[in-house]
């Protein structure tokens, strides 16, 4: 069985979204051998850092917390469609002939997954394939982007998921994967009324043995 993790890592100057400093995570180490007895240290960390899953409370000012979505949501059989040749932003086009049933957890593999910074005009899902997946009642839409969107005024492409109860991961790396059939569990830290979490995303190449 091979295991790939799709987990971006958390580090002082890593990728943040349109590189606000406000974003940067910060490791404080509180205590080491010289200060004390054992090793400890304190993160500040902006709950959409990295790879994470979002709340609808993102969106939605009456939108549930992280901690509402179930575990069992976010393991399952995924798709991972490669669509490394879009530009700017996923359409209803580049997705519509493309095998989505509902209740599929489906990954976007993007050039994204290839940047190395944070990149201004990286690939997001525009809001008519974003209504497309809503329509066919998707269970989970991940993308290899900080954001799922862009340039959209009124986020109308994270709202149309949520609205259908689609849960949005977003910060994925595909780099290493190639399009097909896997089995990912999504673990986010079992955070309390936040609006994201950040998120260790692992793939199988097949099922576990039950
Ligand atoms: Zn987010």
């Amino acid at each position: 069985m091979k295991i790939y993790d799709i987990t971006l890592p958390v580090y002082e100057g890593m990728p943040v979204y349109k590189n606000k400093e406000e974003k940067q995570p910060s490791f404080e180490v509180t205590q080491d051998f010289e200060t004390g007895k054992v090793h400890e240290t304190r993160i500040h960390l902006d709950v959409h850092t990295g790879t994470h899953v979002d709340a609808h409370l993102h969106m939605l000012p009456d939108g549930e917390t992280i901690e509402s979505i179930p575990v069992e949501e976010l393991i399952g059989p995924c798709k991972v469609f490669d669509l490394t040749g879009v530009e700017k932003g996923i359409a209803k086009e580049d997705i519509v002939n493309l095998d989505i049933q509902e209740h599929d957890i489906v990954l976007f593999k993007t050039k994204n997954s290839f940047d190395t910074e944070f990149n201004f005009e990286f690939i997001y899902v525009k809001e008519d394939a974003a209504k497309h997946l809503a329509d066919i009642g998707v269970k989970i839409v991940g993308i290899d982007a900080l954001g799922i969107e862009r340039a959209q005024e009124g986020h109308p492409t994270h709202k149309s998921l949520m609205h259908k109860n689609v849960i949005i991961i977003e910060g994925l790396q595909l780099k290493e994967v190639q399009e097909g059939h896997y089995f990912m569990v999504a673990a986010p830290l079992k955070l309390q009324g936040t609006d994201a979490s950040p998120a260790r995303v692992i793939l199988f190449d097949q099922a576990p043995q039950a």
